[in-house]
């Protein structure tokens, strides 16, 4: 398999060169050549690893098979202590796939505690042998789920830049005492776009670039866009499938339509790639909270990026530009000199719009709404109370807009991070008191709803604090060169 750019410039390259570059040269994406067909019959009886080698081993196929048997077992048992691709039934009809056992309890473990095992293997089957630095800017849950999962990699070093005061205090102690020598975080004094900024910064930068290539120092970008960041998320709507059938809620064969809740699109673009491989999937409901530009995208085919940023309590879904739509445009299209186009207007104008043909095949495979705060919060009361199903704000969302969008199909919902990672505005959306400290907020929900919180979290009271050092944004250049 061979992958080639959005935008169409450049040669094809092989999956471990489409992995180490993670943009291509032309400011593309890189996307498969063809979509493999899926073997269902086949694939029916694996377990989760044994699931996520079959999958991979079609799209990277340059790597050795053994090797990715290898990586998905060490990756999708113990650190998802067996709850890799949990399907929970929570109504007729609905089920929730549990994205959240991996060890920093958000759905971005499935990619991120594999894809830097993917990036090793990807220098070795290119000879490549200089040292690998990653920058990172997070608003929260990809600082964590990046740091935990390049820690104590042989060539590779990671530096997180987070908002200082923009992260939940959980998510700021998950990153901050995060073990190993090859790491580290850093508060940025600013918000989520001065921390970005800087780290794009950075990465634009040439004199930085030959002065780290003089100390044979590569580098490198952990976030979305990156292939092997997407390629192990087409995975769990397989094993969810097969799940669903296996308990007689779905007959084989049967449609099932999946919502997700979505910020830079890389999720349930997953989805989308398991469609074009042969899973009977109905449609994948877009689910946007208040920052809704991609369910008005979704409705009219216009992408206008230029209105209010809203922080809600979905923080992860506060997002204006959704980069891997950009792939999802080009498959519907199979033209990248009209991606190019568009990508062009969006970064000129801040809008563009797509044909009419164009949007009637986004529309016959994506459905989408959005919900606010208050809304998701009603929705995390009436999924307790009435089947006490406890979910996040993210989730929410995505039950919100099953509910209003769903048609005749069984939905299942994403659901992308526990509920105790956001224990103080659970607790308020279930109408409890709420405690000044997330760890107080957590032991108040488990005595709420009698459900444990993770061991992971419980334990961060406890770590010693590693870094406490803070910087301004002009700060981040020197921090990411030393
Ligand atoms: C990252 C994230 C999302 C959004 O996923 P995308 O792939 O960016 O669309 C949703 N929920 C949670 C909890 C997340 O961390």
């Amino acid at each position: 398999m061979q992958y080639q750019s959005t935008r169409g410039h450049n040669a094809a390259v092989s999956a471990s060169e489409a992995i180490v570059r993670g943009l291509a040269p032309d400011g593309g994406l890189y996307v498969p050549q063809e979509f493999p067909r899926a073997d269902l019959e086949a694939w029916r009886g694996l377990d989760y690893p044994q699931l996520a080698a079959e999958v991979l081993a079609l799209y990277l196929t340059d790597y050795d098979p053994a090797f990715l048997q290898d990586a998905a077992q060490s990756t999708y048992t113990a650190p998802f202590a067996g709850k890799a691709g949990r399907v929970v039934p929570v109504a007729p009809g609905l089920h929730a796939l549990e994205l959240w056992h991996g060890p920093t309890c958000a759905f971005k473990d499935y990619a991120l505690q594999l894809m830097p095992k993917l990036l090793v293997q990807a220098k070795r089957n290119l000879g490549r042998t200089e040292k690998t630095r990653i920058l990172v800017a997070t608003s929260g849950d990809t600082g964590k789920a990046a740091l935990a999962g390049y820690a104590g990699l042989d060539g590779i070093e990671i530096a997180v830049f987070y908002p200082n005061d923009g992260t939940s205090e959980i998510q700021r102690l998950q990153m901050v005492t995060q073990a190993g020598d090859n790491v580290a975080v850093y508060a940025v004094n600013g918000n989520f776009d001065d921390a970005q900024s800087g780290v794009k910064r950075v990465f634009g930068d040439a004199e930085a670039a030959a002065e780290l290539a003089g100390r044979g120092i590569c580098l490198s970008s952990a976030n979305s866009i990156n292939w092997g960041r997407l390629a192990p998320q087409i995975v769990y709507y397989f094993y969810a499938y097969f799940r669903l059938v296996e308990s007689g809620a779905v007959a084989w064969g049967q449609q099932v339509d999946f919502c997700v809740p979505t910020g830079n699109f890389g999720d349930i673009l997953a989805g989308y790639y398991a469609k074009r491989m042969g899973l009977p999937m109905g449609k994948l409901i877009c689910a946007s909270n208040k920052n809704n530009v991609l369910a008005d995208f979704i409705r009219t085919g216009t992408y206008d990026k230029r209105r209010e940023f809203y922080k809600t309590a979905s923080p992860s879904m506060d997002i204006l530009i959704s980069s891997n739509l950009e792939r999802l445009l080009y498959h519907l299209t199979g033209d990248a000199a009209r991606v190019a186009g568009w990508m062009a207007e969006l970064a000129e104008k801040g809008c563009y719009s797509v044909d009419a043909e164009t949007l009637t095949r986004l529309q016959e495979s994506f459905g989408c709404g959005w919900a606010d705060d208050a809304q998701a919060a009603a929705m995390i009361r009436r999924r307790w109370e009435e089947d006490r199903y406890l979910c996040d704000p993210h989730t929410a969302v995505a039950f919100c807009v099953a509910e209003e969008q769903r048609g005749t199909a069984p939905v299942t919902v994403l659901s992308t991070a526990s509920p105790f990672k956001f224990p103080r505005d659970v607790l308020a959306a279930l109408g409890a008191g709420v405690p000044d400290s997330d760890f107080a907020a957590m032991e108040a929900l488990t005595a709420a709803t009698g459900s444990p919180a993770p061991e992971s979290l419980r334990c961060l009271q406890q770590l010693p604090v590693r870094f406490r050092e803070s910087l301004d944004p002009a700060a981040i250049r020197a921090a990411a060169l030393r």
